[in-house]
């Protein structure tokens, strides 16, 4: 054997779409990975998290240099299964497309990255260095699964990376960072005749979070590299009824943030105003309940080049390099990273993530396959 034919991993495609590890169970998935890798002699270690989660992470080849190679597997939720035309936990073949929840995003990536290391290892390669797969949980929630691998040292020694999330013919070397922050509002009731009684928890609430718009959405916060930072109030709540003075009200933002205007940044700026209007007899305080960083590498980074003149052989479209605006696990993979780091976003997939209906091409998953093999083997023996 030196490489699965189509239909096997067509058929391994299929059993990952079946497990159901939407926000949950990717140590079902784990499980599957580790049975099939070890049918081709490769040992792995599943990371067990809490519950039916986990990580997966097995190796081929040794020493160095080292090459990440990473996806998650956990899917959002299909929604409405009558809105889909078909099962989405079946993987579902029409016309050259392939369709099921995660097929794009990012099963299709994943098994991708597995089968190509199991051909490497059925033909002896790498003949120098060492594939890592880093398999994650909970990405889709705050990329959960790969802070563990940030924790845990699995990214050390790691020399480039390559995250399989679907760019299809396109290459991502940067995207925006993401926080979610609640904000919590107390006051002192009374009644609306006589507010001099009480305090306005939903005045100070409101009157901060236009300041925060004001702030953020400043023109003189640059944005060279991946656009704008983002700032959006997205839930609001508070008061009792209505000729009552409020003493609590809430909101939740989301943040998209750049490297020119980092998280930090950003908690530093909301800190300064809370304070300001605490001064003022507010009591206003925050919960950051998601915090993922901002990723910027070299767009000329050695990675790039050669995935490219790869992805140039099976397209007759223009192959961007670009920022992507999802978040991903290189939030935390790419940590103390330096720019120069060798890092693409590179996967199979299409514009349905998340969507009903989700789709990819058949094609594009079987030429993702041997770009994979060719991109690893180059990048390890340069
Ligand atoms: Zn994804």
């Amino acid at each position: 054997m030196e490489h699965l034919s189509k239909s096997q991993a067509l058929e391994i495609l299929k059993n990952l779409i079946a497990i159901k590890s939407v926000n949950d169970h990717e140590k079902t998935v784990a499980t599957y990975l580790q049975k099939l890798l070890a049918q081709y002699d490769i040992k792995s270690e599943i990371k067990p998290i809490r519950g039916d989660r986990a990580n997966l992470i097995a190796e081929i080849g040794q020493g160095k240099p080292v090459l990440g190679i990473s996806g998650h597997m956990d899917v959002v939720s299909p929604g409405k299964l009558e809105d889909w035309n078909s099962n989405p936990f079946e993987m579902t073949e029409k016309d050259g497309m392939l369709y099921g929840r995660g097929i794009t995003d990012m099963k299709s990536g994943l098994a991708a990255i597995v089968i190509t290391m199991i051909n490497l290892h059925a033909q002896d390669l790498p003949k120098k260095g060492t594939i890592r797969l880093m398999a994650t949980m909970g990405e889709e929630v705050g990329e959960e699964g790969s802070s563990y691998f940030l924790k845990d040292g699995s990214m050390k020694d790691v020399d480039g990376l390559v995250i399989a999330e679907p760019s299809g013919y396109n290459i991502g070397y940067a995207e925006k960072g993401s926080m979610d922050i609640k904000f919590i509002s107390k006051g002192k009731a009374s009644h609306s005749s006589m507010p001099e009684n009480g305090y306005n928890a939903i005045d100070a609430l409101m009157n901060l979070l236009i300041e925060a718009n004001t702030t953020f959405r400043d023109d003189q916060i640059k944005g060279d590299s991946i656009g704008p930072l983002v700032f959006n109030t997205t839930l609001i709540k508070g008061g009792t009824q209505v000729n009552s003075i409020p003493d609590y009200a809430e909101a939740e933002a989301n943040v998209r943030t750049i490297p020119e205007y980092d998280n930090q940044k950003v908690i530093a700026t909301l800190h300064n105003l809370i304070k300001k209007y605490n001064d003022q007899g507010a009591q206003i305080s925050t919960d950051i309940y998601m915090n993922e960083g901002p990723v910027l590498m070299s767009p000329k980074n050695p990675l790039i080049t050669p995935t490219k003149k790869l992805m140039e052989k099976y397209t007759t479209e223009t192959v961007h390099v670009a920022p992507i605006s999802a978040v991903t696990d290189a939030s935390n993979l790419v940590q103390n990273k330096p720019i120069e780091f060798p890092f693409i976003v590179a996967g199979p997939g299409n514009n349905t993530p998340h969507q009903i209906n989700e789709n990819l091409d058949k094609q594009m998953y079987f030429n993702f396959i041997d770009i994979y093999e060719k991109l690893f083997i180059d990048f390890l023996e340069k």
